[in-house]
């Protein structure tokens, strides 16, 4: 038994080496398979750099920039696709006082939607405009009637940027720039005539202008109208159509005039006039205050699904 169990003992030991002569081939088998594929997957992909994981730097370019052969003088129209994409710390440079100088810049995210409205309260500060003869300042009036239209405007999903807030006059310009520095807004100006049947309103926009471009393809700042006429006209119809729903005597379509605030808005853009600072007692204005916002407010949202908003700011349309 001693004997036989030593040689079973044997036996098994001669067992348990060639298991184990027979596992080390599997795995040697396997590990030489694993380092083939890591190979293979190398060599599928030969170039792996970490500077495609910072900053946006696309492959073959480094953080420092071009080397000197691929730089250009500022301002001249160099492809963009040449340079490194920008980093999210340096936003492509824009210039919205220069209506059309921002089609140099790089492709900008998604467009959005028509969704601003600039409300402009004209005259403020020295600038009393328009005065009736019973103290009545148009600078004040529009100030409250565009408190109104604003809150109307919000309750149909526009944000409102309003050019002043309080007893200020800031410049025709400023008060376009404000405009200009969005992607795609529309813009109203409020006015209170010293003429006029009272109890009408009118809507005006800009004639028609001269082709905007000049040979550089920048439109000039006191043309910057000119790309959105035929825009501002389709708005300005929207919402003359509902003030004429709303004040009998008011025009059935909007009327063309050079409107100086409009002259040099790069953006769909209307000017509201009521009549009139000569009414008698004050109240005669303030109730026509609700139907303008309203018909200012719904003509907005009228016109918003025909407006194709530009994607850089004071891009034309
Ligand atoms: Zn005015």
């Amino acid at each position: 038994m001693v004997v036989r169990c030593g040689a079973l003992a044997r036996f098994g030991m001669l067992l348990d080496v060639g298991r184990f002569v027979q596992n080390t081939g599997r795995m040697t088998f396997w590990m030489a398979l694993f380092v083939l594929a890591v190979f293979l997957a190398a060599l599928s992909r030969p170039v792996f750099s970490f500077s495609e994981h910072i900053s946006g730097a696309a492959p073959g370019t480094t953080l420092a920039g071009q080397s000197p052969s691929q730089s250009s003088p500022q301002g001249s129209a160099a492809p963009a696709a040449q340079q490194a994409p920008p980093s999210q710390a340096t936003p492509p440079p824009t210039s919205p006082t220069t209506p059309g100088a921002a089609t140099q810049t790089p492709p900008t995210p998604p467009r959005a939607g028509l969704n601003i409205v600039v409300l402009d309260p004209a005259h403020g500060g020295t600038d009393l405009g328009a005065r009736g003869t019973g103290g009545i300042h148009e600078s004040d009036i529009v100030l409250e009637f565009a408190a109104q239209v604003r809150t109307a405007l919000e309750s149909q999903g526009f944000q409102v940027l309003q050019t002043r807030q309080a007893n200020a006059n800031p410049s025709f310009d400023d008060r376009s720039a404000m405009a200009n520095a969005q992607r795609g807004a529309i813009f109203v100006t409020l006015h209170i005539a010293s003429t006029g049947t009272p109890g009408t309103a009118r809507v005006y926009v800009m004639n028609d202008m001269a082709p905007a471009a000049d040979a550089t393809g920048l439109i000039p700042w006191d043309r910057a109208q000119a790309p959105f006429v035929s825009l501002s006209r389709k708005l300005g119809d929207q919402v003359q159509s509902l003030l004429a729903q709303r004040f009998k005597g008011s025009p059935a379509s909007a009327q063309t005039a050079s409107v100086r605030q409009l002259r040099t808005t790069a953006a769909p853009a209307i000017a509201v006039e009521v009549s009139s600072v000569t009414v008698e007692d004050r109240a005669q204005l303030d109730h026509m205050a609700p139907g303008v916002a309203d018909a200012i407010a719904r003509g907005a949202a009228v016109f918003r699904p025909s407006y194709v908003v530009p994607t850089n700011p004071g891009e034309r349309p």
